[in-house]
């Protein structure tokens, strides 16, 4: 089956990628049972909100998402499980939009955002950041109005196996209206015409955030991120992270979020100590998933707090990056 490309679509309807997109859930819903009953439910879902110190943590009780937060991702649970993002195993009602040619938007059954996509690769191969990132930020600068966003391999991609992304409207993270505000008291790494770097050290986990009207700006800052913690996390298939991209006005944002853990304590704690909170992309950027109501209502800004400090870098650790990162860019 030959699959519309998302650009011929804006060409030929002369509509916006971002209508386009919403319609393109619309029409799931109408012909897939399980999507319809999964948007529909999430209207009623129950969200409540923690204030810090010029900034939010929204905590979304969502049980759909069960599958993906206790998901098993170690090898053996992922050889024994057929993959749910490869065409063959797709369900038939799932449709897709062609991205290039080499990656399908596929509405996701399991919503968090309202509107709510995981952007896969046409080909079974590891999910890798990297080799990859041009492709992510190519996406974002195509589907402007939503975030689109990577999971490392060991940092809650249920799916490590097959590359992907996912996306969400822009608006429901609340980095994305914080970042501006915030920008002010970050330590600036870079400043450039086209290109801005910050950090941000007392945002309960640790951020680098990248401004810049420039692809190639983007892809030579990402890469030297990435080599050197790289080099600080040697043991690992590639380093701890995950990252959001989005581009308005002309710009590519980018939150990198290095990481030092997959989950914290509390998810492998018993009976009443236990949160079942797996924390990923969505949590980084400001909504904790909880796909169970006992945790829901339980938890606590102090847990907020404990579970990003076992997740992210410790503060001396991001330093260094941060200064080397900073050094090598001036
Ligand atoms: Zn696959």
């Amino acid at each position: 089956m030959i699959m519309e490309q998302l650009l011929d679509i804006i060409l030929k309807t002369n509509k916006s990628s971002n209508q386009i997109l919403r319609e393109f859930v619309e029409s799931e819903k109408l012909l897939w049972p399980l999507a319809a009953a999964n948007y529909n439910g999430l209207k009623s879902v129950e969200e409540k909100q923690f204030q810090f110190d010029g900034f939010q943590i929204k905590v979304q009780f969502n049980p759909e998402r069960m599958r993906s937060s206790a998901a098993k991702v170690d090898k053996q649970s992922i050889a024994a499980r057929k993959c749910f993002l490869c065409s063959e195993n797709r369900p038939t009602e799932q449709d897709a939009i062609a991205f290039g040619d080499r990656f399908l938007i596929l509405v996701n059954p399991f919503p968090i955002f309202q509107t709510h996509f995981t952007i896969t690769c046409n080909s079974h191969i590891d999910q890798r950041f990297i080799p990859n990132v041009k492709s992510m930020l190519e996406i974002a600068a195509a589907m402007e109005g939503f975030t689109v966003f990577y999971n490392g391999p060991e940092c809650g991609a249920s799916a490590p196996d097959h590359l992907h992304f996912q996306a969400g409207e822009s608006s429901f993270m609340p980095i994305a209206t914080e970042f501006e505000q915030l920008k002010s008291t970050a330590r600036q790494l870079y400043s450039a015409a086209e290109t801005q770097v910050w950090a941000f050290d007392d945002y309960l986990r640790k951020i680098i955030s990248v401004e810049t009207s420039s692809l190639d700006e983007a892809l030579r800052i990402i890469g030297i991120y990435f080599t050197y913690l790289q080099a600080m996390q040697p043991e690992k298939i590639e380093p701890m992270m995950n990252a959001l991209c989005t581009f308005s006005g002309e710009k590519w944002t980018i939150h990198l979020f290095p990481r030092k853990l997959h989950r914290p304590s509390q998810f492998f704690a018993e009976g009443n100590d236990q949160l079942l909170i797996s924390p990923a992309s969505v949590d980084f950027g400001g909504v904790f998933i909880s796909p169970r109501k006992e945790d829901f209502d339980k938890i606590t800004k102090e847990d907020i707090e404990d579970i990003f400090n076992q997740v992210s870098l410790k503060q001396d650790t991001f330093q260094k990056l941060t200064e080397k990162i900073r050094t090598d860019l001036n």
